[in-house]
C-alpha cells in the first residue's frame, strides 16, 4: 500500500490557542482511518487541513504527491472539488436548490463535459436509488428528514468518486443505532469508490471498530 497523505510536521496556531502543535502522520491510499480525541484536540482542524480548506502555520501537507502548502487558492479550490469529498456533521445543502441540482453541483463546478456529467448523473442516481432517496430528488432540503438529508449529502461528497472521503463527526446527531448504520454505509460505499476514508469522531463506539487509529491530545498525537 502506498502513502496517499502524508502530514509533516504540521502546526496551526490561531491567535489563542495552538490547535495542532506538531503532528507527522502517514495514511495509506484505500484504507480507512479514525481520528479521535477530546472535544478541542485539533481533530477538525486536522482534517481541514487535510482537505485544502485551510492552510498550516507551518509544516507539509503531502496528499497524492502534491503539498497542499504550495497550491495556489484556485488551485486548492480545484483540488477540493476533483480529490476531496466532504461529510460534516451538519448538511450544507443549498436552500435554493432542489436535492438533484445539489447532487450535480460538484459536476457543474467542474466544468464537466456532458458526457461526464451524464456519467456523474448515472453514479448519483444509483446511490440514491441505494439509499433509498429517490423519492427526496425533487424537493428542497428544508422538505426532507434530518435524516435524508445526511444521505443527501454523502451521495454529494461521492459524486466524483473522490480519493479521499473526508468525514467530521458524521453521525454526531443521530443516535447509536443510526450511527452505526452510518458509519458501515461510510465504509462500503468508499471501499466500492476506492476512496481513503478519514472519520473524525469523539464516539468511542464508532472508534472501536476502526483497525487504524490516530488519537489527539491537545494538539499532538499521543498513540496511533
Ligand atoms: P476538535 O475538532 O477536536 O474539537 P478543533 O480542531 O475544532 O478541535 O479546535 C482545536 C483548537 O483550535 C480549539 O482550541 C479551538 O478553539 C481552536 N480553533 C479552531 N478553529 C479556530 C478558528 N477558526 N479560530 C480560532 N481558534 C480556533
Ligand atoms: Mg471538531
Amino acid at each position: 500500500m502506498s502513502p496517499i497523505i502524508k502530514i509533516l510536521n504540521v502546526k496551526k496556531f490561531y491567535k489563542l490557542s495552538r490547535a495542532l502543535n506538531g503532528v507527522t502522520l502517514t495514511m495509506n491510499e484505500g484504507e480507512e482511518y479514525l481520528i479521535r480525541g477530546a472535544s478541542g484536540s485539533g481533530k477538525s482542524t486536522l482534517l481541514y487541513l487535510l482537505g485544502g480548506l485551510d492552510r498550516p502555520t507551518e509544516g507539509e501537507v503531502i496528499v497524492n504527491q502534491k503539498n497542499l502548502v504550495e497550491l495556489s487558492d484556485e488551485e486548492l479550490a480545484v483540488y477540493r472539488n476533483r480529490y476531496i469529498g466532504f461529510v460534516f456533521q451538519f448538511h450544507f445543502l443549498l436552500p435554493s436548490m432542489n436535492c438533484l441540482n445539489n447532487l450535480l453541483l460538484p459536476a457543474r463546478l467542474a466544468g464537466f463535459s456532458k458526457e461526464e456529467t451524464e456519467n456523474v448523473t448515472t453514479r448519483v442516481l444509483g446511490l440514491a436509488s441505494t439509499l433509498s432517496v429517490t423519492h427526496c430528488l425533487e424537493k428542497f432540503p428544508f422538505e426532507l428528514s434530518g435524516g435524508e438529508q445526511q444521505r443527501i449529502n454523502i451521495i454529494r461528497a461521492l459524486s466524483l468518486k473522490p480519493k479521499l472521503l473526508l468525514c467530521d463527526e458524521p453521525t454526531g446527531n443521530l443516535d447509536s443505532e443510526n450511527s452505526k448504520k452510518v458509519i458501515q454505509l461510510l465504509r462500503t460505499l468508499a471501499k466500492e469508490f476506492h476512496s481513503t476514508l478519514v472519520v473524525v469522531t469523539h464516539d468511542p463506539i464508532i472508534a472501536e471498530s476502526f483497525h487504524n487509529q490516530f488519537l489527539l491530545k491537545d494538539g499532538i498525537l499521543v498513540s496511533t
